[in-house]
């Protein structure tokens, strides 16, 4: 999970829609601003480029039509993680990662583990301080990404492993070959350092992972750790 910026002014449709008898959130403008804002991932698992997109009120309206036309109460969400965390009250008072005051990438720590041999991995999501709103975010997190809750929620969540997996394999390989190989000119090595710089930052699939996993090592921290956001 990312901290991201909402843009303001909201889109002028909702305004309009609020006012409508049958009005509706789901309109181009929101579309189009909720996919940029959240650089075109899921707020929750940090998949990109995903093909069920919700758009998750994070506070339920529950018919509230306040709640339902706010601008700052709509996410960008997939399908996946939308039907994982619906209404259910133990994600309550998760944290906001609109807040800039809930450091959702800082205060929870990602990284991953080998499952049932070194192509199969889980995901290990622990909290890192005790505040409000962290224990239900980890929660819901381990939900997402290893859920066995139902047969279909078993092979959603293991094939977002797939992808996590094989994002971070390849931003390794970036790291791996930063640091061992030797027939790397400057300039060549330069390329794969701003390569590696760019898997941290906000638009890269995943990002939270990929900076805890620089955050792991003294030496990748001292290298890589002003490129971090
Ligand atoms: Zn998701």
């Amino acid at each position: 999970m990312i901290n991201v910026v909402k843009h303001q002014p909201p889109p002028a449709s909702l305004a309009i829609e609020k006012l409508k008898l049958n009005g509706t959130y789901r309109t181009e403008d929101v579309g189009l601003q909720i996919q940029k804002d959240f650089y075109n991932k899921c707020y929750i698992c940090e998949d990109s480029d995903i093909t069920s997109i919700n758009t998750e009120h994070f506070v339920p309206h529950k018919g509230d039509i306040n709640l339902k036309f706010d601008w700052d109460n709509l996410f960008f969400v997939c399908g996946h993680c939308n039907n994982t965390k619906l209404a259910k009250a133990v994600y309550d008072n998760m944290l906001n990662c609109t807040n800039p005051a809930h450091e959702v990438t800082n205060w929870i720590r990602y990284s991953t583990i080998e499952d049932d041999g070194f192509a199969k991995i889980k995901v290990v999501v622990e909290e890192v301080v005790a505040r409000d709103g962290v224990t239900p975010t980890v929660t819901l997190l381990n939900d997402v990404y290893n859920g066995e809750h139902t047969i279909n929620k078993k092979m959603e969540s293991g094939n977002l492993r797939k992808r996590l997996h094989r994002e971070l394999a390849a931003f390794y390989d970036l790291v791996f070959k930063f640091y061992l190989d030797a027939n790397l000119s400057a300039a060549e090595k330069l390329v794969v350092r701003n390569q590696i710089a760019g898997h941290l930052q906000k638009p890269s699939a995943f990002s939270a992972f990929k900076i805890w996993a620089i955050r792991s090592k003294e030496k990748y921290f001292i290298d890589f750790g002003a490129s971090i956001p």
